[in-house]
């Protein structure tokens, strides 16, 4: 198979778009589906202050590291969950990724929080996936605005946000719904979000990361074992693989179609004025999610 755009020898076919390219040409497309989506949703302009959330795979380290080549202005966010095995891993990848850079890196430890998510999961009893995700938002959330952060960017992909758009549509969860989409925008307390990468496919991105020596971990939580999104992503790919294209369609359709009539279902940090008084984190209820949480793990002991 030749390159489309130099007739070289291909390396890499993306089947989506009935194409495939050689290294280098493929590195010019991957560039352009990036900037492409910088520019087409408004995302952020190269004076303004950009976290970017890592958790040390493929996504967000190649969201980082074109960020930093691109010459915006990009600091990194890693929250240590403490899962035995994995977190001090990808720890490690993050913390050598910014050193090599000389980026600015910020972490967060849920041991010193009092909640890291094995003893969270313990106490609790809540499902890992659910309570992580909730953590994890919070604290980007907390620190790109107490940081005065412009914009918090996260590594998530075309796979992630279809999967999610899937799962969310089989429930209709309209508040969840509602906050599908590469950008989310600012509201009280709360930075403006985006999605560079939601273009891509893990494919093109794992692709693109080992083209660029992009130097990351590759490990599974321990958790992520039955993990739901993991089985909405097997589905939507089956589905992909045999139409190809379906998943940029679908997500582009969503967007266009029926994202414009979703925003009566806005979730409660998003339309909140009011903050929790412990933490300062915008919410409805008289504590925050998180320190909810605390105060539950403390009583349990
Ligand atoms: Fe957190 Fe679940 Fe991902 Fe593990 S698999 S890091 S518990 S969201
Ligand atoms: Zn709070």
């Amino acid at each position: 198979m030749k390159c489309r755009r130099c007739g070289k020898q291909a390396e890499i076919e993306l089947r989506s778009h009935h194409t495939a390219f050689c290294r280098d040409c493929f590195k010019l497309y991957f560039l352009r589906q990036v900037k492409r989506a910088i520019k087409e949703q408004h995302m952020f302009s190269p004076r303004e202050r950009i976290l970017v959330a890592v958790s040390g795979g493929k996504d967000s380290l190649t969201l980082w590291h074109i960020l930093l080549e691109l010459g915006y202005n990009a600091s990194g966010l890693f929250v240590d969950l403490k899962i035995g095995g994995f977190s001090e891993h990808a720890r490690e990848k993050v913390e050598k990724f910014a050193q090599k850079r000389d980026a600015k890196l910020i972490i967060v430890d849920l041991e010193k929080e009092g909640i890291p998510i094995p003893k969270v999961v313990k106490k609790t009893g809540k499902e890992p996936c659910a309570i992580c995700g909730q953590v994890k938002r919070y604290f980007f959330n907390r620190i790109a605005y107490e940081q005065k952060f412009h914009i918090l960017a996260t590594g998530h992909n075309l796979d992630d946000e279809t999967s999610r758009l899937l799962a969310n549509l089989l429930r209709w969860q309209m508040s969840y719904l509602v906050d599908q989409g590469p950008v989310l925008p600012p509201a009280y307390r709360l930075v403006k979000k985006v999605k560079p990468l939601y273009r891509l496919t893990e494919y093109e991105i794992a692709a693109y990361a080992f083209i660029n020596n992009i130097d990351y971990f590759a490990g599974k939580c321990p958790f992520s074992k039955g993990a739901t999104f993991l089985r909405y992503k097997h589905y939507i790919n089956q589905i992909e693989y045999e139409f190809p294209g379906t998943k940029l369609d679908f997500y582009q359709g969503f967007l266009k179609k029926m994202k414009p009539f979703l925003t009566p279902f806005q979730r409660e940090e998003t339309t909140s004025s009011q903050v929790c008084p412990r933490c300062g984190y915008p919410t409805l209820a008289p504590l925050c999610g998180i320190c909810r949480l605390k105060e539950e793990i403390e009583k349990a002991g």
